[in-house]
């Protein structure tokens, strides 16, 4: 059964009328840019003057975006998920860390991410960035191919070995593993690190999951070149298809060092290219699994489509989709309730430390305004319908 992404009822079986009531009006205010820049200024003013914020950001954009301040709050939300056929992502989502202790205590909570995997069936990935797990001046440097000092060599071994013991315990317990992928002048050193670890863990399934922004020219050509790597390895790959979260950042560091931009010169451009890497995994699908992540339906149905042509199982989870926590529940469960492998990321993390998420999710949101007003449109509609049934 096709899904139908127009069924609210499906869509927010989930949450309470209070739920989507806050729901909608957090949309309705995040789809307003003035709203979100005063909000940001509001925000710095009080840091700098050192008002506790914490509880306000707590009970509105964070409830709705986030599924706890810890690891350990997140259960209730991985059960509500999972008891409506959707898997979960846990995203420690605390960003902008610098220092080798803080790299180790990254990598820490990701393992104990994988622990809790064990035993909950219902996550499906692990997930982490590699900015987390090493500063972002080496990723730069190591990806300039310039030479590195003997200090930058220990710490470049040392960041690696933090993602090598990341994937050798999800390997004892199964769990395919994501990196995301980040700016396009790091991306280099991520690979390095992707191509060194797929031949290790990647033998039966992919553990190692990397991630391929489509909205960079070059996207189809780093798809091929992981599929040909993977077959002369003979191993599996894996990869998770985005359209790119950094648009404006890689525009304007192009245009400041005058290099040519890495990125489509139009939506349509990356759309095409989105649809052709699902495409080429899809068609490659024993040598490639593939994890469609976006919020955007067309790309959805797209998959369902080839996923048909090719005989394959709505269930096969070498086609995986998933959705951020939060966003396009129209998606997540229509294509769930259709039999789908689909997955929340479920950020989590100390309110502080998950701020730059939480503002990037508000910018996002209010740049991207047929996407908010479509999610308005479906909070609105759901709770009439519920209204009506009374
Ligand atoms: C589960 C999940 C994981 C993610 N992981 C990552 C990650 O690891 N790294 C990352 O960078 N992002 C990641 N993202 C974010 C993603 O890259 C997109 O920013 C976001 O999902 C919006 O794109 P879309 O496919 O959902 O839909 P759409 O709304 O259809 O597409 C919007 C996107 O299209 C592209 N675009 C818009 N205008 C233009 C233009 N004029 N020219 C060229 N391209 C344009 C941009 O990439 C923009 O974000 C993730 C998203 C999800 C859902």
């Amino acid at each position: 059964m096709k899904p139908n992404f127009n069924n609210t009822q499906i869509a927010f079986k989930h949450l309470s009328n209070g739920e989507l009531r806050r729901a909608l009006f957090l949309f309705t205010f995040i789809t307003k840019p003035v709203f979100v820049s005063i909000g940001k200024t509001l925000l710095q003013i009080a840091k700098i003057l050192r008002i506790p914020y914490g509880w306000i950001v707590k009970n509105n954009i964070f409830k709705h975006f986030c599924a706890g301040t810890s690891v350990d709050k997140c259960d209730k939300t991985i059960i509500k998920l999972g008891d409506h056929g959707c898997y979960s992502i846990l995203d420690y989502s605390a960003e902008g860390l610098e220092g080798e202790e803080n790299f180790d205590k990254v990598r820490d909570e990701i393992l104990k991410t994988i622990e809790i995997a064990k035993n909950q069936p219902y996550i499906s990935f692990g997930v982490f960035k590699f900015t987390g797990l090493c500063s972002f001046s080496l990723l730069e440097k190591v990806s300039s191919g310039a030479p590195l000092s003997e200090s930058e060599q220990q710490y470049w071994l040392a960041a690696k070995k933090r993602a090598e013991s990341i994937y050798e315990k999800a390997a004892i317990h199964g769990l395919s593993i994501f990196v995301d992928a980040e700016d396009s002048w790091i991306q280099p050193a991520i690979d390095e690190m992707v191509f060194e670890m797929m031949p290790r863990f990647n033998k039966e399934k992919p553990i190692v999951y990397t991630t391929i922004q489509m909205y960079r020219i070059e996207g189809i050509s780093m798809l091929q070149r992981l599929i040909q790597y993977a077959q002369d390895q003979q191993c599996k790959a894996g990869v998770k298809l985005v359209r790119g979260a950094y648009m404006e950042n890689e525009r304007e560091r192009a245009f400041e060092m005058k290099y040519p931009t890495p990125i489509h010169f139009t939506k349509q451009d990356t759309d095409n290219a989105y649809n052709e890497a699902v495409a080429t995994c899809i068609s490659n699908i024993d040598t490639i699994h593939v994890c469609v992540a976006t919020h955007n339906e067309e790309s959805c149905m797209n998959t369902l489509e080839l996923m048909e042509k090719h005989h394959l199982e709505p269930c096969d989870k070498r086609v995986a989709f998933a959705q951020l926590y939060g966003m396009s529940d129209h998606i997540t469960f229509n294509l769930a309730n259709s039999g789908y492998f689909v997955s929340k990321y479920l950020p989590y993390g100390p309110v502080q430390k998950v701020m730059p998420y939480l503002v990037r999710r508000a910018e996002e949101n209010s740049s991207v305004s047929a996407q908010s007003n479509r999610e308005i449109q479906n909070f609105k509609r759901e709770l009439t319908r519920r209204i009506q049934l009374r």
